[in-house]
C-alpha cells in the first residue's frame, strides 16, 4: 500500500476562487431554455433540480459579482444550501444545456461560492417570527426533510418540536454522509441559528418506543414523519453470522461520532482501536455494494489504514458515456469514480470495484471469526414470463477472496415497522409510507410524511424539497391558506 498521508477526515471540498464562479456564471448566461431547474421525472429519474432553485438567475447575479442578491435569490426556493453544495450529485448540472454538447455549468459550486458569502458576512438568518400562531407541530425525525420543514413551519409562527432518536441532530447528514464530505460543525452551525430562531429539538427521544403516537396527536396539531428509510437489506448468504461482518451505515455512524468525540481530531480517529470492529489496520476489507454508501466506506476504510479495500457490485460496469437510450436531458446512467474509489486507487494501484459479482457464502474460522468470502460471476439474463432483466449466476466462475470485515452496503429497504405502526399509517410494498397524491398527507389524521420515509432511499436535495412542501401543506391545513414555498 503506497502512503496517503493527506489523507484525513477534514472536509476534500474546497471553495471555488472567485474568478472561476464568474466565468461559468458567465456560461450561463448564454443558455437559451434551461432546463436545469425543471426538477421533473423524466423515464423516472429525476431530470433538474427538485427544488426548482432559480439557477439561470442565481448564476446571473454571481456573473455581476453580486453575491449577498444571489443568496436572496436562492433562500427562496432553498433552505439549506450548505448542505447540497458539498453533497449533491448536482442534479442541475446534469441536465444543463451546457452539457449537451459540452461541459456542464458549475452550478453546485457556484452555491458553495454563494452560502459561504453569505455566512461569511453574516446574511444567513433563521427568522424568528414576530408572532405565534398557537399551533403546535411535531417532527420526527431531524435529518433534511425534518429540518426543512421545521425551519419553515417555525417562521411562519407554529411552534415545532423535533423529536430524535438520536444522540445528535441530522439524520444521515451527521450519522451517514462521511465527515470529509460534510464537516458536522456545518450542520451545528445550523441547528444553533434554528434554536436561535425557535425550533426546539428533543434528541434520545425514540418516538414509537418511548413517546407514542396517541400522546404525540393529543399534545400537537399536526405531526410530520421524518423518519428516513435506514432499514439496511442484508445478505442472507450462509456464515452470515461470522464475526467481522457490519452494516454500512453503523460503521460510518461509529467513525463519525468518533471523530465528533475526539473534537474532529483525525489522527486520534485514524489510531483508535477501541472500535466495534477494533481497528481496520492492516485488514482486507470487502464492501458489497457499489453505490455511494459503498463509496463512503471505501473512502473510510483506506482512512483507516485497511490493508485492502474491494468493492462488489451486482450491475455491469456502467458505459464511459451516454448511452443512446439514456439522452440529454436525462440523469446520465454513466460510470462515476467518485472520491472513495479514487482514494482507493491512490493507495492499492487499482481501482476496488469488481463487476458483475455477489458473495455466495461467507467464511469463518473456528471461532467464528470471518476469514474471507466465496463469489461468483452474474450475467444479465431476460426473463420470458416478465421481461425483466435479472443478474444470474455464471456456472465455473466460483473464487475466494480473503476478507477480515465485510461491509454491507447493499441498499435500504423503507421505513421501520414500530413508527408505522405507532402511528397505524398505512405503507406501499417496498415499505414506504403511503400519502394522497401530491399533498404529503398520510392515511392517519393530522399525520403527514415527507423525506425518505416516504419517497425510498434517496438524496439530500430531495429530503429538503420534500420537507418544503409537506411544511407548506401543513400550514395550509392549519391556517386555511399559506404563504410558504
Ligand atoms: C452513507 C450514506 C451516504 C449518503 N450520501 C449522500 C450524498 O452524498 N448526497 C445525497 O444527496 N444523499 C446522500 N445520501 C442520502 C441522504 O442522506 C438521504 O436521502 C437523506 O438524508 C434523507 O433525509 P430524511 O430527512 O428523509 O431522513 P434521514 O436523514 O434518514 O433522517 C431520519 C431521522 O429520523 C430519525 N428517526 C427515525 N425513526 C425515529 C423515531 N422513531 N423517533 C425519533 N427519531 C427517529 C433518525 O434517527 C434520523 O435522524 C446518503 C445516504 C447514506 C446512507
Amino acid at each position: 500500500m503506497k502512503k496517503c498521508e493527506k489523507l484525513d477526515f477534514n472536509e476534500f471540498h474546497k471553495a471555488p476562487r472567485l474568478d472561476d464562479q464568474v466565468k461559468e456564471a458567465c456560461r450561463c448566461n448564454n443558455c437559451g431554455v434551461p432546463f436545469c431547474q425543471a426538477g421533473m421525472m423524466i423515464a423516472g429519474m429525476a431530470s433538474g433540480c427538485p427544488l426548482n432553485n432559480l439557477v439561470p438567475e442565481t448564476n446571473a447575479l454571481v456573473a455581476m459579482g453580486n453575491l449577498s442578491e444571489a443568496y436572496t435569490r436562492l433562500s427562496k426556493t432553498h433552505s439549506f444550501p450548505e448542505f447540497t453544495s458539498r453533497v449533491c450529485p448536482a442534479l442541475c448540472e446534469n441536465a444543463c444545456t451546457g452539457g449537451l454538447h459540452g461541459k456542464p455549468i458549475a452550478t453546485k459550486e457556484n452555491e458553495r461560492a454563494i452560502i459561504d458569502y453569505a455566512f461569511e458576512h453574516d446574511l444567513v438568518k433563521e427568522h424568528a417570527p414576530a408572532v405565534r400562531t398557537g399551533k403546535k407541530v411535531a417532527i420526527i425525525g431531524s435529518g433534511p426533510s425534518g429540518l426543512a420543514a421545521a425551519g419553515l413551519l417555525n417562521m411562519r409562527g407554529h411552534l415545532v418540536t423535533v423529536f430524535e432518536r438520536s444522540d445528535r441532530v441530522g439524520g444521515l447528514l451527521r450519522y451517514g454522509i462521511p465527515n470529509m464530505k460534510l464537516d458536522k460543525r456545518v450542520l451545528d452551525r445550523r441547528v444553533a441559528l434554528m434554536e436561535e430562531a425557535g425550533v426546539i429539538f428533543k434528541c434520545n427521544v425514540n418516538v414509537g418506543k418511548e413517546l407514542h403516537a396517541s400522546d404525540l396527536l393529543k399534545r400537537f396539531d399536526r405531526v410530520i414523519l421524518c423518519t428516513g428509510a435506514s432499514n439496511p437489506r442484508d445478505i442472507t448468504a450462509p456464515g452470515r453470522d461470522a464475526k467481522g461482518i457490519y452494516f454500512a451505515v453503523d460503521f460510518l455512524k461509529e467513525v463519525s461520532r468518533k471523530l465528533m468525540d475526539e473534537d474532529y481530531d483525525s489522527d486520534k480517529v485514524m489510531s483508535a482501536t477501541d472500535f466495534s470492529f477494533g481497528s481496520l489496520k492492516g485488514k482486507n476489507v470487502i464492501v458489497i455494494g457499489g453505490g455511494d454508501t459503498g463509496n463512503d466506506c471505501v473512502g473510510t476504510s483506506v482512512r483507516l489504514g485497511a490493508a485492502s479495500v474491494t468493492q462488489l457490485e451486482m450491475m455491469p460496469k456502467p458505459p464511459e458515456c451516454r448511452a443512446a437510450s439514456n439522452p440529454w436531458p436525462e440523469w446520465p446512467k454513466i460510470l462515476k469514480t467518485d472520491y472513495g474509489q479514487l482514494n482507493a486507487i491512490d493507495a492499492y494501484g487499482h481501482d476496488p470495484r469488481i463487476y458483475e459479482t455477489t458473495v455466495t457464502e461467507f467464511l469463518k474460522e473456528k471461532k467464528g471469526q470471518l476469514t474471507g468470502v466465496k463469489t461468483v460471476k452474474l450475467t444479465p439474463k431476460k426473463d420470458e414470463k416478465t421481461g425483466r432483466m435479472n443478474m444470474v449466476p455464471v456456472a465455473g466462475t466460483e473464487k475466494t477472496l480473503k476478507a477480515d470485515i465485510v461491509l454491507i452496503a447493499a441498499g435500504f429497504l423503507g421505513s421501520e415497522a414500530y413508527i408505522r405502526e405507532d402511528f397505524g399509517v398505512e405503507c406501499d410494498g417496498r415499505t414506504n409510507i403511503t400519502v394522497a397524491n401530491g399533498s404529503f398527507a398520510t392515511s392517519k389524521d393530522r399525520v403527514f410524511a415527507a423525506g425518505d420515509c416516504h419517497r425510498g432511499q434517496s438524496l439530500v436535495v430531495w429530503a429538503i424539497a420534500e420537507g418544503r412542501r409537506a411544511a407548506a401543506l401543513v400550514d395550509e391545513s392549519l391556517m386555511g391558506y399559506t404563504n410558504l414555498t
